[in-house]
């Protein structure tokens, strides 16, 4: 997964849309790892996915507890992204999303594209109510986003299951990884986001994490070029445009637009939590230190009151230069990004060219 999603009553992700929640008392957005489970090997999985599901999985009952504890966040509700690995690797799976949905939770999957994700299926993810779903181009066209994922045929899978998410009146969102070696390509995949229909662009800015650890990131002054470009095509574009891991997007909009402009962008443990397969509670996906397991712990408590997440909440004491940077309010860099770095999460984010 990754992907993680801006707004939260269209059911987008984190990031600064404007929000009358505190993100010191509730998420924008809780992701759930269903499960580790996925047919594919695409090389930069966070979840480094394993073919058999792990038993230590959440059960039925589990899955459906964390729901009832993320609706407990209050109003307005967090979304609810069911990634994995493959969700549709859980028999349970429709049964765990119709849950989420009749609590009232705007609910998202991001199924993996393969034989499992059928026209069928996604009628069904439409029928439930699921508000959107999330399917992964990271190229242009078959050539590069096959090359990229080191799966044929899957540019083929993204495009047919955006197809039948049109037929069934399902909303989809994209979501792109940006390498180096991708970098280029975001000007022709931005019109192709737009030929599929959908209604948000979630751009991943890579943590060297997982199989991931074996692509290179971008330069921070290249970082910074793509955040440029792509706030200036998020202006244009018929969809909303979120970076993920990229909080420098709203530097970068302030400084091409003014102070007033907001854009959508995550932040680990502040607006964003995430929840493994195992029920292991993380500031993010790609910052895995754990604070405590769902559903014996209160997923609420954890969130509010963690010693890590109110100190990732507290941009004055990140090392500098984010902690004297005075777009640190608004950014405050990557955690996840300096934890895989330096092994600290509150150090400065090295994507950034003011670091
Ligand atoms: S120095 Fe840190 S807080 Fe400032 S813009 Fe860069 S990443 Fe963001």
């Amino acid at each position: 997964m990754h992907h993680d999603g801006s707004d939260s009553t269209d059911g987008g992700h984190p990031g600064g849309s404007p929000d009358p929640r505190s993100f010191d008392r509730s998420p924008l957005v809780v992701t759930w790892e269903s499960t580790q489970a996925c047919d594919l090997t695409c090389d930069h999985c966070r979840a480094e996915a394993q073919t058999e599901r792990d038993p230590g999985e959440l059960s039925t009952a589990d899955a459906k507890d964390l729901v009832d504890q993320v609706a407990s966040f209050g109003h307005p509700p967090p979304v609810f992204v069911v990634s994995g690995g493959d969700p549709l690797q859980r028999p349970d799976i429709f049964e765990i999303l119709s849950y989420a949905v009749d609590s009232g939770l705007p609910t998202a999957v991001t199924p993996a594209p393969t034989e499992n994700l059928t026209p069928e299926v996604v009628s069904r993810f439409a029928d439930i109510g699921v508000h959107r779903m999330a399917l992964s181009l990271d190229g242009p066209d078959p050539e590069t986003h096959d090359g990229f994922r080191g799966e044929a045929g899957s540019y083929e899978s993204v495009t047919r299951a955006a197809e039948w998410a049109e037929e069934f009146g399902l909303g989809i969102q994209i979501n792109t990884t940006v390498t180096a070696r991708t970098a280029q390509y975001l000007p022709a995949i931005a019109d192709r986001v737009a030929d599929l229909g959908a209604t948000m662009w979630e751009v991943f800015f890579l943590v060297p994490v997982g199989r991931g650890e074996d692509l290179t990131a971008l330069s921070p002054a290249a970082a910074d070029e793509a955040l440029a470009w792509l706030f200036h095509r998020g202006q244009e574009a018929p969809y909303r445009v979120i970076t993920v891991e990229a909080p420098q997007y709203r530097r970068v909009a302030r400084q091409e637009a003014g102070s007033d402009v907001t854009v959508g962008s995550t932040r680990a443990g502040s607006g964003f939590v995430f929840v493994s397969h195992r029920g292991e509670v993380y500031p993010s996906g790609f910052l895995p230190l754990s604070s405590g397991r769902v559903p014996e712990q209160s997923l609420v408590d954890i969130y509010r009151s963690d010693p890590l997440f109110e100190r990732l909440r507290d941009p004055d004491g990140f090392a500098d230069p984010c902690g004297s940077c005075p777009y640190r309010d608004v950014c405050g860099g990557s955690r996840s990004r300096a934890f895989a770095t330096t092994g600290d999460p509150l150090a400065a984010d090295p994507l950034c060219p003011r670091t």
